[in-house]
């Protein structure tokens, strides 16, 4: 479960204070806000704080004096035109704050989106608890034989059952021994001084959990969640990706529209797949050995036309 009930509790307490306020509010960001939204077996992304909406990026766009907003219809062309144009800055006037409760290997992947402010959990001061990342059966994946970088089908039979056994048992032998080098007591019972955690923890898998505040501004989200939601991503972060695009399609409605047509849905062309479009579109049959492209770009590229 990846919040006790007194965790439950301080969320409920924070829930139940609302407070006025002049600032420019999100109806659909204030659903979310605090609440724990689960992800993999212990893992949770919530809200803790936003900056912002829909009208805050117009307001931004237009240098305005009030909130900046014409119409809905009016604002949604402009936030269009913003995206479409590369226009990025005026996203950057909205930021949010989320806590992740993510797996070491996740966190390593995410870290390197660098535009991002981050405070981690330190396990040099407090003790991580005993809390692993097992995938579910259908997540546990063979090596995927095209592509390097990703995975198959999944594993079946005594293999899976072998494999599931393995990551239990070498997860759950860690941890036995990192409880048993920070104790105070030997296992024949005597005293012993206790290793320091900020050693301790080495001896622990990556697929512990760890958690952290993180926040970013709309426009570094937005290419966080292009990369990180897109099907080319580990199945173990895009599952943290997706939950933050529900949350965002909730905090800036027109943004997210605006983001899913132009960077989720759309396509980049290089100079060489507009001609063979153009081609294409005379009437020409085009094939890879005419288009000028690599064997992995004629693929992408009918990937995409078909
Ligand atoms: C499917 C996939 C596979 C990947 N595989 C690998 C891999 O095998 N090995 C690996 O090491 N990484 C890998 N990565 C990570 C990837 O290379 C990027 O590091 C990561 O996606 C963060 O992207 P970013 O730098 O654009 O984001 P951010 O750090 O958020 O930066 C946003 C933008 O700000 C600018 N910027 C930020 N910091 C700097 C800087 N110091 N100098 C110049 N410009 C800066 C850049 O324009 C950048 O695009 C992979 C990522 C994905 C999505």
């Amino acid at each position: 479960m990846p919040l006790s009930p007194d965790q439950q509790a301080e969320i409920d307490s924070l829930r139940a204070q609302p407070r006025q306020t002049l600032r420019a509010v999100s109806e659909g960001m204030e659903a979310h806000l605090y609440k724990a939204v689960p992800v993999l077996d212990h893992g949770f992304v919530r809200v803790i704080d936003y900056m912002g909406d829909d009208a805050a990026i117009c307001q931004a766009a237009r240098v305005s004096y009030g909130r900046g907003t014409k119409s809905v219809q009016n604002d949604e062309g402009l936030i269009r035109y913003l995206m479409r144009h590369w226009h990025s800055t005026p996203f950057e006037m909205c930021e949010v704050k989320l806590h992740v409760k993510l797996p070491v290997f996740v966190a390593r992947q995410w870290i390197r989106h660098r535009t991002a402010n981050v405070n981690e959990y330190s396990a040099r001061y407090s003790i991580l608890d005993r809390e692993f990342y097992i995938p579910q059966p259908d997540a546990l994946a063979a090596q995927s034989v095209i592509n390097n970088q990703g995975r198959g089908e999944a594993l079946s039979g005594e293999e899976a059952a072998r494999v599931l056994e393995w990551l239990k048992a070498d997860a759950g032998r860690a941890y036995d021994h990192y409880e048993a080098m920070i104790g105070d007591t030997a296992p024949d019972g005597s005293a012993q001084a206790g290793l320091a955690r900020e050693l301790a923890r080495m001896n622990l898998p990556a697929n512990i959990y760890t958690q952290w505040y993180w926040k970013v501004d709309l426009h570094n989200l937005f290419h966080f969640l292009r990369l990180r939601a897109d099907a080319h991503a580990q199945y173990e972060i895009r599952v943290y990706a997706d939950a933050i695009c529900e949350m965002v399609k909730d905090w800036v409605p027109a943004a997210y529209a605006a983001f899913e047509d132009y960077r989720m849905g759309g396509v980049t062309l290089s100079a060489t797949g507009v001609a063979c479009l153009r081609r294409m579109l005379a009437g020409e049959a085009v094939t890879q050995e005419t288009s000028g492209m690599s064997k992995g770009e004629w693929r992408e590229f009918e990937g995409v036309w078909g």
